[in-house]
């Protein structure tokens, strides 16, 4: 449903994208992270026709979001982070605006069936300008929605949302899943795991990571981190431990206990556990540290883990 192949966009001399690739099928939900000025946004925007790439190409639904924009639109629902809503409008005369410009068949009809779904029949007649932030979203989401699109890109959907609309607008997005392919980006890491499929990390204009939120947890859990406490004290086994194979990184972290990165092609634990022994060191502790999403987030996207995840890449 939606191919992207090797996107790069420059603003000015800048390169905000430098060659992102990925497809998502028909009925998948796509997890969009990324930290500030990953490029998240400005991916979103190619995919919905606003901008054009400086390089590589978008396909939505069959057609070019650059060179086929308006066919390419008429498949897409967009909502963007700040949705540019017209105040003064109620709400029910700012989707019968919208639903006009999309040509939606039946609209009243439609118009309806959206506002019953997002809970918006008892606002129909509110002036927008005066609905809270919560509502708003759901008129964003409502206008995405309207003309039924195969596609829908939502950027932060659930942001400045309370806790009972957050639970409400993940169903939501939840539900539209199957039916349609979604991509939603969000700096909500728990959201992800619970309503996409698939999550695709974006750093620096460059996808870091592409797996299911489950495969993702359990790809740099195995044996990546191991922690380790030593009896002995007044040793400092950091160097000794850096000796052993596999072993990538050695970190201090408190009296005699110490983390260790390992390489997650081997199987590292019983080494360690050799080495602490051959040392004649009392072994009072080893564990592998499960890592959740934040912490492979943090892992992929910041500055120290950069170098090593561009090998992982190559
Ligand atoms: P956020 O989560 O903060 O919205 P993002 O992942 O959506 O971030 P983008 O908005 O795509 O990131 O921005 C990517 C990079 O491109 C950033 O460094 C940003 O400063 C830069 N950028 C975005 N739009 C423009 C523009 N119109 N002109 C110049 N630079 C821009």
């Amino acid at each position: 449903m939606i191919q992207v192949e090797n996107l790069t966009k420059f603003y000015g001399n800048f390169q905000a994208l430098r060659g992102i690739s990925f497809e998502v099928q028909k009925g998948e939900i796509l997890g969009f992270l990324g930290p500030n000025g990953a490029g998240k946004t400005t991916t979103m925007r190619i995919l919905t026709g606003y901008m054009p790439p400086s390089g590589g190409r978008a396909v939505v639904a069959g057609y070019d979001t650059f060179e086929e924009s308006l066919e390419a639109r008429k498949h897409i629902g967009y909502m963007p982070e700040t949705v540019p809503l017209y105040t003064d409008m109620t709400v029910a005369d700012y989707l019968d605006f919208m639903g006009k410009l999309r040509h939606v068949s039946d609209r009243r009809n439609r118009i309806a069936e959206v506002m019953e779904k997002l809970d918006l029949t008892d606002r129909a007649d509110t002036l927008i300008g005066k609905l809270s932030k919560g509502y708003r979203q759901r008129v964003g989401l409502a206008q995405a929605i309207l003309h039924d699109p195969q596609v829908l890109i939502l950027d932060e959907p659930t942001i400045g949302l309370d806790p009972r609309q957050i639970i409400e607008v993940r169903n939501l997005i939840r539900s539209l899943g199957g039916e349609h392919t979604v991509i939603l980006s969000t700096h909500i890491l728990p959201e992800v795991s619970q309503v996409a499929n698939r999550v695709l990390i974006i750093n620096k204009g460059q996808i870091v990571a592409e797996d299911t939120p489950e495969n993702l947890t359990t790809r740099l859990k195995g044996g990546r981190l191991i922690q380790v406490e030593i009896g002995d004290k007044g040793v400092d086994a950091t160097s000794v431990l850096r000796e052993i194979p596999g072993v990538v990184k050695v970190e201090k972290i408190g009296d005699g206990k110490y983390s260790l990165t390992c390489d997650s092609a081997q199987e590292v634990s019983p080494l360690v556990a050799q080495k602490i022994v051959s040392q004649g060191w009392p072994l009072v502790e080893l564990k592998k540290v499960s890592l959740s999403l934040e912490d492979i987030f943090l892992h992929l996207t910041t500055e120290e883990n950069t170098e090593e995840m561009e090998v992982q890449n190559a």
